[in-house]
């Protein structure tokens, strides 16, 4: 088989943003996702709420205290962030300039706030997807059975939620997480196809450039 010569075939990494009211499954599709595809990553973000027991500092969240959060903020090293449950969470910007130019993705769980501040930095390179319980009885079950909230903290991301379910309509996706390895394979269909978008080829220029002067 003659071959032309590859250029660079590198593409540009995606940003892939999962938002859910608390306990509908995002962690979970997150973890299913990165199991069977190592080169995507999960952004670490930065937040000032207290550790959880089961956690690990700077693997699950980068854990600041008030003042060494504000300092990200001021030297403008965070690329979004915003009070969520009374507490600052935010995504460092590092890590994401450094994935977009080497062509991996990054998996962000963050909220709807967040995905708004992304989309004004981001915009070509951000993949939305938001995900909703089947019930709001089914989202109470799930956030009894993890097993890791008190029932008020659990009452009060019940309440939170039909707020953050209103953001539905500014994502790219929306699925509903009935059955977790079905709502997964949704999640890996859309990364394959937001992959192979023309925008995110930029070689493919110089690539059938190539292709049609050398026809032979
Ligand atoms: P989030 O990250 O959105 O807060 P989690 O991924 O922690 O939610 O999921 C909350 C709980 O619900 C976990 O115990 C998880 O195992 C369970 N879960 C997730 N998806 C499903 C599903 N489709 N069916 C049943 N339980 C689920
Ligand atoms: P938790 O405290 O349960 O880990 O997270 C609470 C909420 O904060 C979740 O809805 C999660 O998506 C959101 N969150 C986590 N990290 C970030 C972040 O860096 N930025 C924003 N905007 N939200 C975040």
């Amino acid at each position: 088989m003659d071959v032309a010569p590859t250029a660079d075939r590198r593409r540009r990494g995606l940003l892939i943003v999962l938002s859910s009211p608390s306990g509908a499954g995002k962690s979970t599709i997150s973890r299913k996702l990165m199991a069977d595809d190592p080169t995507i990553s999960m952004s670490i973000s930065a937040t000032t709420r207290p550790i959880r027991p089961g956690e690990v500092a700077d693997v699950d969240y980068h854990f600041l205290d008030e003042a060494a959060f504000q300092k990200l903020v001021d030297e403008d090293e965070l690329a979004e962030w915003a009070y969520v449950f009374g507490h600052r969470y935010g995504s460092p910007k590092e890590p994401i300039k450094d994935a977009l130019k080497d062509g991996r993705d990054t998996l962000f769980d963050i909220d709807w706030q967040g995905t708004q501040q992304l989309e004004y930095a981001f915009r070509t390179d951000l993949v939305r997807i938001f995900i909703l319980p089947p019930s709001m009885a089914e989202l109470r079950h799930r956030l009894e059975a993890r097993g890791t909230d008190a029932q008020e903290v659990i009452d009060f991301r019940m309440k939170r939620a039909a707020a953050e379910i209103g953001h539905w309509a500014e994502y790219d996706y929306v699925l509903i997480n009935d059955e977790v390895e079905a709502c997964t394979a949704k999640v890996r269909a859309i990364v394959a196809a937001e992959r192979l978008r023309r925008e995110r080829q930029p070689y493919l220029l110089g690539f059938v450039r190539e292709l049609v002067e050398r026809p032979n």
